[in-house]
């Protein structure tokens, strides 16, 4: 009987500590902020990584926010003060890192037929190239988006956002390529796109506040983190909070991150964090064994 209550004990005590540690480290996000989800690739395809969603589950995912009664915002709009109308009562805003050709073939066409906009973020050294900067397991490729998708796509109201040139952590980037990562793909985003670029996504999401000046100096209105490290208790539009969706994910977990004021965001955002955390050692790896730059557009402005 007492190691009965042993393991009744422990298994009651575990996710009180967690939940102790989030709150004490991250905290719940700061009051008026609007849910950002994280995806990657939506795409029925293989691939070692987790931060793929298959089109079956985004289908689900998104007729589950629907039903509950989430409308989108671009991150932009997430941002800007609220219009005369104000703010959709249960607003999210859905983002898409890495701008894959996926986003076009599977993502949006269920995000129209579901009424969802999006913000996608864009490489501008890869540009309709394949995801070399990325370690591909067992040879297994991706290719992003090219400049006459991005159009149709920004033209369809899709917000397009930089995620920088090459998708390297930007903190260990000299004064000259940190310039080129954040500033550089913003000028030549505008230049191609020909409309005002105004959201920026930190590659792995890492940032410190060298980066996050750049990132102010070259006139963005908002940058995205997945995981900001310390908990803050203003919004702070330079370092957004996103909870990431991954493989794993249900409709019913897409739900919980979508929303701050569910009693199950903590356990959403918690794991999010984990997952981040796995992903720095793909930042390392890069960093360790960089592959060569592509370069394949010029900033010349
Ligand atoms: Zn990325």
């Amino acid at each position: 009987m007492p190691i009965i209550l042993a393991i009744i004990l422990a298994a009651a005590a575990l996710p009180a500590a967690a939940y102790l540690y989030w709150r004490l480290r991250y905290g719940p996000p700061p009051a008026g902020s609007v849910p950002i989800l994280a995806y990657h690739k939506v795409d029925p395809r293989f691939e070692l990584g987790g931060t793929r969603t298959t089109p079956a589950q985004f289908a689900r995912q998104l007729r589950r926010l629907k039903d509950a009664g989430f409308e989108s915002l671009t991150l932009s709009q997430a941002v800007a003060p609220p219009r005369a109308g104000g703010r959709p009562a249960k607003p999210v805003c859905l983002t898409f890192d890495d701008a894959y050709q996926d986003f076009a073939t599977h993502a949006w066409p269920e995000l129209s037929r579901q009424g969802f906009t999006a913000t996608v973020f864009a490489l501008t050294d890869y540009v309709g190239a394949e995801n070399t900067w990325d370690i591909n397991w067992l040879g297994l490729r991706f290719r992003h988006l090219d400049w006459d998708a991005l159009r149709r796509l920004a033209a369809a109201g899709i917000e397009i956002g930089s995620h920088g040139a090459s998708h390297r952590d930007l903190r260990h980037l000299d004064d000259a390529e940190l310039e080129r990562e954040v500033a550089g793909s913003k000028r030549i985003l505008e230049r191609e796109l020909g409309m005002p670029v105004r959201t920026f996504c930190y590659p792995f999401g890492r940032y410190d506040a060298r980066v996050r000046r750049a990132v102010e100096r070259a006139g963005y209105a908002a940058a995205c983190s997945l995981a900001p490290p310390r908990r803050n208790r203003a919004i702070d539009p330079l370092a957004l909070r996103r909870c990431g969706v991954y493989l794993s994910d249900t409709a019913w977990s897409v739900r919980r991150k979508a929303d701050h004021a569910s009693p199950w965001f903590w356990t959403q955002d918690l794991f999010s964090r984990g997952v981040n955390f796995c992903a720095g050692g793909a930042a390392l790896a890069r960093r360790l064994f960089r592959a060569p730059h592509r370069g394949t557009t010029d900033d010349k402005e």
